[in-house]
Protein backbone atom coordinates (compact mmCIF):
# COMPACT_ATOMS: atom_id res chain seq x y z
CA UNK A 1 0.00 0.00 0.00
CA UNK A 2 0.93 3.88 -0.44
CA UNK A 3 -0.05 6.55 1.13
CA UNK A 4 1.03 10.20 1.68
CA UNK A 5 1.03 11.54 5.19
CA UNK A 6 1.58 15.65 5.69
CA UNK A 7 3.67 16.33 9.20
CA UNK A 8 2.89 19.70 11.11
CA UNK A 9 5.67 19.34 13.65
CA UNK A 10 4.17 22.73 14.98
CA UNK A 11 6.30 24.16 18.16
CA UNK A 12 7.97 23.78 21.47
CA UNK A 13 8.08 19.77 21.48
CA UNK A 14 5.88 19.32 18.31
CA UNK A 15 9.42 18.50 15.92
CA UNK A 16 10.93 16.74 18.59
CA UNK A 17 7.93 14.05 19.54
CA UNK A 18 6.95 13.35 15.76
CA UNK A 19 10.34 12.77 14.42
CA UNK A 20 9.78 9.85 16.99
CA UNK A 21 6.82 8.82 15.54
CA UNK A 22 7.46 9.04 12.23
CA UNK A 23 10.49 6.91 12.33
CA UNK A 24 8.09 4.27 14.12
CA UNK A 25 5.69 4.72 11.50
CA UNK A 26 8.55 4.36 9.03
CA UNK A 27 9.41 1.39 10.08
CA UNK A 28 5.97 -0.42 10.53
CA UNK A 29 6.02 0.65 6.59
CA UNK A 30 8.94 -1.49 6.06
CA UNK A 31 8.32 -4.31 8.49
CA UNK A 32 5.10 -5.14 6.56
CA UNK A 33 5.58 -3.70 3.09
CA UNK A 34 4.16 -0.50 3.10
CA UNK A 35 5.70 3.08 1.15
CA UNK A 36 4.32 5.77 3.41
CA UNK A 37 5.77 9.19 2.06
CA UNK A 38 6.20 12.59 4.09
CA UNK A 39 6.00 16.06 3.52
CA UNK A 40 6.30 18.50 6.31
CA UNK A 41 4.41 22.05 6.50
CA UNK A 42 4.30 24.60 9.46
CA UNK A 43 1.57 25.25 11.35
CA UNK A 44 1.28 27.49 14.24
CA UNK A 45 4.11 29.61 16.44
CA UNK A 46 6.41 28.65 13.34
CA UNK A 47 4.22 29.62 10.68
CA UNK A 48 3.25 32.54 12.05
CA UNK A 49 7.07 33.84 12.49
CA UNK A 50 7.56 32.26 9.01
CA UNK A 51 4.27 34.01 7.00
CA UNK A 52 2.50 35.76 9.66
CA UNK A 53 -0.46 33.57 9.69
CA UNK A 54 -0.66 30.33 11.80
CA UNK A 55 -2.33 27.84 8.85
CA UNK A 56 -0.48 28.96 5.66
CA UNK A 57 -2.69 28.20 2.80
CA UNK A 58 0.42 25.76 1.39
CA UNK A 59 -0.37 23.85 4.22
CA UNK A 60 -3.92 23.80 4.16
CA UNK A 61 -3.89 22.13 0.68
CA UNK A 62 -1.51 19.99 1.52
CA UNK A 63 -3.06 18.52 4.11
CA UNK A 64 -6.48 18.52 1.92
CA UNK A 65 -4.56 16.08 -0.40
CA UNK A 66 -2.99 13.80 2.35
CA UNK A 67 -4.16 9.96 3.18
CA UNK A 68 -4.23 11.67 6.91
CA UNK A 69 -1.93 14.49 8.85
CA UNK A 70 -0.23 13.55 11.69
CA UNK A 71 0.30 16.91 13.93
CA UNK A 72 2.95 17.81 16.98
CA UNK A 73 1.30 20.56 18.95
CA UNK A 74 1.50 24.81 18.54
CA UNK A 75 1.81 27.29 20.79
CA UNK A 76 4.40 29.00 23.17
CA UNK A 77 5.00 32.05 25.56
CA UNK A 78 6.68 33.73 22.36
CA UNK A 79 3.46 33.65 20.91
CA UNK A 80 0.99 34.14 23.85
CA UNK A 81 0.08 38.26 23.92
CA UNK A 82 -3.18 38.51 24.24
CA UNK A 83 -3.45 41.49 21.97
CA UNK A 84 -2.42 39.53 19.24
CA UNK A 85 -4.00 38.88 16.26
CA UNK A 86 -2.78 36.10 15.24
CA UNK A 87 -2.39 32.99 17.31
CA UNK A 88 -1.14 29.33 17.18
CA UNK A 89 -3.70 27.96 17.78
CA UNK A 90 -6.34 29.16 15.11
CA UNK A 91 -4.25 27.44 12.76
CA UNK A 92 -5.72 24.02 14.47
CA UNK A 93 -8.68 25.40 15.06
CA UNK A 94 -9.17 26.45 11.23
CA UNK A 95 -7.30 23.41 10.13
CA UNK A 96 -10.21 21.21 12.10
CA UNK A 97 -12.75 23.42 10.62
CA UNK A 98 -12.00 23.63 6.75
CA UNK A 99 -11.31 19.99 6.62
CA UNK A 100 -15.08 19.16 8.63
CA UNK A 101 -13.58 16.82 11.38
CA UNK A 102 -16.50 16.52 13.36
CA UNK A 103 -15.70 13.27 15.44
CA UNK A 104 -12.55 13.27 18.17
CA UNK A 105 -12.00 10.37 19.19
CA UNK A 106 -9.62 9.72 22.38
CA UNK A 107 -8.96 6.36 23.79
CA UNK A 108 -8.61 6.16 27.40
CA UNK A 109 -6.49 2.67 27.60
CA UNK A 110 -4.09 2.72 31.28
CA UNK A 111 -1.29 0.88 31.09
CA UNK A 112 -1.15 -2.07 32.96
CA UNK A 113 2.76 -1.50 34.03
CA UNK A 114 2.08 1.93 34.70
CA UNK A 115 -1.02 1.77 36.74
CA UNK A 116 0.38 2.87 39.85
CA UNK A 117 1.34 6.32 38.08
CA UNK A 118 -2.75 7.43 37.87
CA UNK A 119 -4.10 9.39 41.09
CA UNK A 120 -7.12 6.54 40.91
CA UNK A 121 -6.27 3.64 43.27
CA UNK A 122 -5.56 0.15 40.76
CA UNK A 123 -8.52 -1.49 41.68
CA UNK A 124 -10.61 1.29 40.26
CA UNK A 125 -8.27 1.66 37.34
CA UNK A 126 -7.51 -1.99 36.05
CA UNK A 127 -9.17 -2.92 33.02
CA UNK A 128 -10.29 0.40 31.94
CA UNK A 129 -10.19 0.59 27.72
CA UNK A 130 -12.80 2.97 26.87
CA UNK A 131 -12.74 5.02 23.59
CA UNK A 132 -14.77 8.40 23.28
CA UNK A 133 -16.30 9.73 20.42
CA UNK A 134 -16.97 13.78 21.38
CA UNK A 135 -18.71 16.01 18.54
CA UNK A 136 -16.35 18.16 17.52
CA UNK A 137 -17.86 20.97 14.85
CA UNK A 138 -21.71 21.69 15.97
CA UNK A 139 -23.06 22.70 19.75
CA UNK A 140 -22.57 25.31 21.99
CA UNK A 141 -19.10 26.19 21.33
CA UNK A 142 -20.18 27.03 17.61
CA UNK A 143 -23.89 28.61 18.19
CA UNK A 144 -24.51 32.09 18.35
CA UNK A 145 -23.22 34.01 21.26
CA UNK A 146 -23.46 37.64 22.65
CA UNK A 147 -23.37 40.24 25.18
CA UNK A 148 -26.04 43.03 25.55
CA UNK A 149 -26.38 44.95 27.86
CA UNK A 150 -24.45 47.08 31.06
CA UNK A 151 -24.00 47.26 34.90
CA UNK A 152 -26.50 44.11 36.74
CA UNK A 153 -28.18 44.36 33.26
CA UNK A 154 -24.97 43.26 31.38
CA UNK A 155 -26.29 39.44 29.53
CA UNK A 156 -24.14 37.38 27.63
CA UNK A 157 -25.34 34.15 25.94
CA UNK A 158 -24.30 31.07 23.69
CA UNK A 159 -26.51 29.13 21.96
CA UNK A 160 -26.49 25.56 22.01
CA UNK A 161 -27.73 23.66 18.80
CA UNK A 162 -27.74 20.28 17.10
CA UNK A 163 -29.56 18.88 13.97
CA UNK A 164 -30.27 16.05 13.63
CA UNK A 165 -27.98 14.81 10.63
CA UNK A 166 -24.89 15.85 13.04
CA UNK A 167 -26.43 13.28 15.87
CA UNK A 168 -26.66 10.89 13.42
CA UNK A 169 -23.23 10.77 12.02
CA UNK A 170 -21.41 11.29 15.04
CA UNK A 171 -23.72 8.17 16.47
CA UNK A 172 -23.14 6.20 13.45
CA UNK A 173 -19.33 7.00 13.45
CA UNK A 174 -19.31 5.87 17.33
CA UNK A 175 -21.58 2.81 16.90
CA UNK A 176 -19.35 1.21 14.34
CA UNK A 177 -16.15 1.73 15.87
CA UNK A 178 -18.31 -0.16 19.48
CA UNK A 179 -19.32 -3.31 17.09
CA UNK A 180 -15.40 -3.25 16.10
CA UNK A 181 -14.59 -3.69 19.95
CA UNK A 182 -16.59 -4.78 22.69
CA UNK A 183 -20.43 -3.74 21.36
CA UNK A 184 -21.13 -1.45 23.95
CA UNK A 185 -22.11 1.75 23.67
CA UNK A 186 -22.67 4.82 25.93
CA UNK A 187 -24.71 7.90 25.09
CA UNK A 188 -24.17 10.95 27.10
CA UNK A 189 -26.42 13.79 27.13
CA UNK A 190 -28.68 16.03 29.62
CA UNK A 191 -31.90 15.12 28.41
CA UNK A 192 -33.78 16.26 31.83
CA UNK A 193 -33.10 19.48 31.50
CA UNK A 194 -31.94 20.27 27.51
CA UNK A 195 -33.99 20.82 24.51
CA UNK A 196 -31.04 20.05 22.47
CA UNK A 197 -30.11 17.05 24.34
CA UNK A 198 -33.74 15.16 24.42
CA UNK A 199 -33.33 15.24 20.35
CA UNK A 200 -30.06 14.26 20.60
CA UNK A 201 -31.24 11.32 22.62
CA UNK A 202 -34.27 10.49 20.51
CA UNK A 203 -31.72 10.84 17.26
CA UNK A 204 -29.08 8.25 19.16
CA UNK A 205 -31.30 5.88 20.29
CA UNK A 206 -33.32 6.11 16.33
CA UNK A 207 -29.94 4.69 14.50
CA UNK A 208 -29.01 2.30 17.28
CA UNK A 209 -32.31 0.77 17.06
CA UNK A 210 -32.35 0.39 13.56
CA UNK A 211 -28.86 0.05 12.38
CA UNK A 212 -26.77 -1.25 15.57
CA UNK A 213 -29.14 -2.94 16.92
CA UNK A 214 -26.96 -5.69 17.99
CA UNK A 215 -24.82 -3.41 20.32
CA UNK A 216 -25.59 -3.25 24.17
CA UNK A 217 -27.03 0.37 24.20
CA UNK A 218 -27.24 2.95 27.66
CA UNK A 219 -27.62 6.37 28.02
CA UNK A 220 -26.08 8.34 31.31
CA UNK A 221 -26.81 11.71 32.18
CA UNK A 222 -23.65 13.92 31.88
CA UNK A 223 -23.32 14.45 35.47
CA UNK A 224 -23.88 10.82 36.66
CA UNK A 225 -21.18 10.17 33.88
CA UNK A 226 -18.22 12.41 35.73
CA UNK A 227 -18.94 10.16 38.45
CA UNK A 228 -19.47 7.01 37.09
CA UNK A 229 -15.69 7.66 34.84
CA UNK A 230 -13.65 7.46 38.33
CA UNK A 231 -16.04 5.43 40.40
CA UNK A 232 -16.46 2.54 37.62
CA UNK A 233 -14.58 3.49 34.54
CA UNK A 234 -13.57 -0.06 33.44
CA UNK A 235 -17.49 -0.63 32.45
CA UNK A 236 -17.54 1.32 29.45
CA UNK A 237 -16.17 0.56 26.34
CA UNK A 238 -17.19 3.47 23.39
CA UNK A 239 -18.79 6.76 24.81
CA UNK A 240 -20.19 9.50 22.30
CA UNK A 241 -21.24 12.80 23.95
CA UNK A 242 -21.71 16.19 22.72
CA UNK A 243 -19.09 18.93 22.42
CA UNK A 244 -18.78 20.30 25.74
CA UNK A 245 -19.46 17.58 27.93
CA UNK A 246 -17.01 15.68 25.61
CA UNK A 247 -14.33 18.14 26.26
CA UNK A 248 -14.87 18.00 29.99
CA UNK A 249 -15.58 14.43 30.16
CA UNK A 250 -12.37 13.31 28.08
CA UNK A 251 -9.94 15.81 30.27
CA UNK A 252 -11.27 14.18 33.78
CA UNK A 253 -10.54 10.63 31.66
CA UNK A 254 -7.20 11.82 30.17
CA UNK A 255 -6.22 11.95 34.02
CA UNK A 256 -6.84 7.94 34.58
CA UNK A 257 -3.86 6.62 33.13
CA UNK A 258 -1.72 9.31 34.86
CA UNK A 259 0.18 11.46 32.31
CA UNK A 260 -0.22 13.38 29.20
CA UNK A 261 2.55 12.11 27.48
CA UNK A 262 0.71 8.73 27.15
CA UNK A 263 -2.29 9.80 25.79
CA UNK A 264 -3.48 10.00 21.70
CA UNK A 265 -6.03 11.89 19.64
CA UNK A 266 -7.75 11.24 16.26
CA UNK A 267 -10.12 13.91 14.78
CA UNK A 268 -11.66 12.46 11.77
CA UNK A 269 -14.28 13.99 8.78
CA UNK A 270 -16.19 11.77 6.22
CA UNK A 271 -14.62 11.93 3.64
CA UNK A 272 -11.52 13.04 3.92
CA UNK A 273 -8.10 12.68 5.73
CA UNK A 274 -8.07 11.92 9.43
CA UNK A 275 -5.46 14.75 11.71
CA UNK A 276 -3.80 12.87 14.12
CA UNK A 277 -2.19 14.02 17.26
CA UNK A 278 -1.16 13.69 21.34
CA UNK A 279 -3.61 15.17 23.39
CA UNK A 280 -0.61 17.34 25.19
CA UNK A 281 0.31 20.68 24.26
CA UNK A 282 3.74 21.87 23.02
CA UNK A 283 5.38 21.77 26.57
CA UNK A 284 7.91 24.92 25.89
CA UNK A 285 9.31 24.27 29.70
CA UNK A 286 11.07 21.39 28.15
CA UNK A 287 11.37 22.00 24.75
CA UNK A 288 14.75 21.04 22.83
CA UNK A 289 16.07 19.15 26.17
CA UNK A 290 15.16 15.54 25.21
CA UNK A 291 12.65 15.32 28.20
CA UNK A 292 9.95 15.02 26.19
CA UNK A 293 7.84 11.92 26.15
CA UNK A 294 6.97 10.58 22.83
CA UNK A 295 4.37 7.49 23.39
CA UNK A 296 1.38 10.21 22.87
CA UNK A 297 2.21 10.77 19.05
CA UNK A 298 3.81 7.55 18.48
CA UNK A 299 0.12 5.87 19.75
CA UNK A 300 -1.62 8.79 17.63
CA UNK A 301 0.18 7.16 14.64
CA UNK A 302 -0.66 3.94 15.25
CA UNK A 303 -4.42 5.52 15.38
CA UNK A 304 -3.51 6.79 11.91
CA UNK A 305 -2.83 3.49 10.49
CA UNK A 306 -5.82 2.20 12.03
CA UNK A 307 -8.50 4.59 10.90
CA UNK A 308 -6.71 6.55 7.77
CA UNK A 309 -5.42 3.39 5.74
CA UNK A 310 -7.44 0.43 7.53
CA UNK A 311 -3.93 -1.04 8.47
CA UNK A 312 -5.10 -2.83 11.75
CA UNK A 313 -2.67 -5.79 12.33
CA UNK A 314 0.04 -2.50 11.80
CA UNK A 315 -1.63 -0.32 14.34
CA UNK A 316 -1.59 -3.19 17.14
CA UNK A 317 1.86 -4.24 15.96
CA UNK A 318 2.75 -0.42 17.48
CA UNK A 319 0.72 -0.28 19.81
CA UNK A 320 2.60 -3.83 21.02
CA UNK A 321 5.70 -2.12 20.88
CA UNK A 322 4.61 0.67 22.71
CA UNK A 323 3.71 -1.90 25.74
CA UNK A 324 6.91 -3.84 25.45
CA UNK A 325 9.03 -0.88 25.92
CA UNK A 326 6.93 -0.21 29.07
CA UNK A 327 6.89 -3.54 30.36
CA UNK A 328 10.47 -3.39 30.07
CA UNK A 329 10.57 -0.89 32.61
CA UNK A 330 11.80 2.22 30.15
CA UNK A 331 10.30 5.30 31.68
CA UNK A 332 10.35 8.73 30.19
CA UNK A 333 10.97 11.59 33.11
CA UNK A 334 7.19 12.40 33.13
CA UNK A 335 7.05 8.26 33.90
CA UNK A 336 9.51 7.96 36.05
CA UNK A 337 8.56 7.59 39.78
CA UNK A 338 10.85 9.03 42.80
CA UNK A 339 14.54 7.30 42.54
CA UNK A 340 13.59 5.66 39.02
CA UNK A 341 15.95 6.01 35.86
CA UNK A 342 14.54 7.95 32.69
CA UNK A 343 15.17 8.23 29.45
CA UNK A 344 15.32 11.02 26.41
CA UNK A 345 12.75 11.02 23.87
CA UNK A 346 15.23 9.34 21.24
CA UNK A 347 15.91 6.85 23.43
CA UNK A 348 12.41 6.10 24.15
CA UNK A 349 11.89 6.34 19.95
CA UNK A 350 14.79 4.15 19.38
CA UNK A 351 13.79 1.76 21.59
CA UNK A 352 10.03 1.32 20.34
CA UNK A 353 11.25 1.59 16.65
CA UNK A 354 13.63 -2.21 18.15
CA UNK A 355 10.55 -3.50 19.57
CA UNK A 356 8.34 -3.68 16.32
CA UNK A 357 7.47 -6.64 14.98
CA UNK A 358 5.27 -7.93 11.72
CA UNK A 359 4.25 -11.34 14.01
P1 LIG B 1 1.20 21.24 27.90
O1 LIG B 1 0.41 20.02 27.60
O2 LIG B 1 2.09 21.73 26.83
O3 LIG B 1 2.09 20.98 29.21
C1 LIG B 1 1.55 20.72 30.50
C2 LIG B 1 2.61 20.02 31.36
O4 LIG B 1 2.77 18.67 30.89
C3 LIG B 1 3.99 20.66 31.27
O5 LIG B 1 4.62 20.57 32.52
C4 LIG B 1 4.74 19.82 30.26
O6 LIG B 1 6.13 19.79 30.45
C5 LIG B 1 4.11 18.45 30.50
N1 LIG B 1 4.07 17.67 29.25
C6 LIG B 1 3.24 17.87 28.20
N2 LIG B 1 3.50 16.99 27.23
C7 LIG B 1 4.51 16.22 27.67
C8 LIG B 1 5.22 15.13 27.12
N3 LIG B 1 4.97 14.64 25.89
N4 LIG B 1 6.22 14.57 27.84
C9 LIG B 1 6.49 15.02 29.08
N5 LIG B 1 5.86 16.05 29.67
C10 LIG B 1 4.85 16.64 28.96
O7 LIG B 1 0.15 22.36 28.32
P2 LIG B 1 0.40 23.89 28.68
O8 LIG B 1 1.69 24.04 29.42
O9 LIG B 1 -0.85 24.34 29.28
O10 LIG B 1 0.54 24.62 27.27
C11 LIG B 1 1.78 24.92 26.63
C12 LIG B 1 1.48 25.46 25.23
O11 LIG B 1 0.87 24.43 24.46
C13 LIG B 1 0.50 26.64 25.25
O12 LIG B 1 0.94 27.57 24.28
C14 LIG B 1 -0.81 26.03 24.84
O13 LIG B 1 -1.66 26.95 24.17
C15 LIG B 1 -0.35 24.94 23.89
N6 LIG B 1 -1.29 23.81 23.72
C16 LIG B 1 -1.37 23.29 22.48
C17 LIG B 1 -2.18 22.18 22.26
C18 LIG B 1 -2.22 21.58 20.88
O14 LIG B 1 -1.38 21.92 20.07
N7 LIG B 1 -3.14 20.69 20.59
C19 LIG B 1 -2.90 21.60 23.32
C20 LIG B 1 -2.76 22.14 24.60
C21 LIG B 1 -1.94 23.25 24.79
Amino acid sequence: MKSSIVVLPGDGIGPEVVTEAQAVLSRTAELFGHEISYESFPIGGCAIDEFGEALPGETLSACRSADAILLGAVGGPRWDDPQAKVRPEQGLLKLRKELGLFANLRPIKPHPALLESSPLKREYIEGTDVLFFRELTGGIYFGESGVTGAGADETAHNVMIYSAGEVERIVRMAAEAARNRRGKLTSVDKANVLEVSRLWRRVAERVVREEFSDLEYEVVLVDAMAMHLISRPSTFDVVVTGNMFGDILTDEGSMLPGSLGLLPSASLGDPGPGLYEPIHGSAPDIAGQDAANPLATILAGAMLLRHSLGLEREATAVEQAVAEVLDAGHRTRDLARQGEDSIGTREMGRLVVDALTAD
